[in-house]
């Protein structure tokens, strides 16, 4: 996906603070932080968002909250306490058509979301 700002950093077009990375996931932080940590855990694979899953995709989805948990832990918010949210399509409020799992902390969370 050539015009895709989540595949131009896998593609290391677009440089993100990198904070975990495997072969086939990305964790990097989200430019416009909505808590003190705020990073987002992408699949290398192009996936437009949660609607695009199917079971072969099992065992990466798997690996992106793997990928979320070191990063919890990493950022000092694993005990404290975190939230992962995933948006799906326009009324989930997704902006980026690439999968992303956020991963906020650092802050007591509130609900429901807005
Ligand atoms: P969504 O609303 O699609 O769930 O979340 C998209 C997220 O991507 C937003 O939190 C937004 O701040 C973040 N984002 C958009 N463009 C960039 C970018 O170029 N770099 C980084 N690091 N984050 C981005
Ligand atoms: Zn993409």
């Amino acid at each position: 996906m050539s015009d895709c700002v989540f595949c131009k950093m896998v593609q290391g077009e677009i440089k993100p603070t990198v904070l975990a990375e495997t072969d086939r996931v990305l964790a990097f932080r989200d430019i416009n932080p909505q808590a003190p940590t705020h990073v987002l855990v992408i699949p290398k694979q192009h996936l437009a968002s949660l609607n695009d899953l199917s079971s072969q995709h099992a065992d990466l989805i798997g690996e992106l909250y793997q990928v979320a948990q070191r990063v919890a832990a990493q950022e000092g918010i694993a005990e404290r306490g975190y939230r992962t949210v995933i948006n799906c399509g326009l009324e989930g409020g997704q902006e980026v058509h690439h999968l992303h799992l956020h991963v906020l902390g650092g802050r007591q969370m509130r609900w429901p979301p807005g």
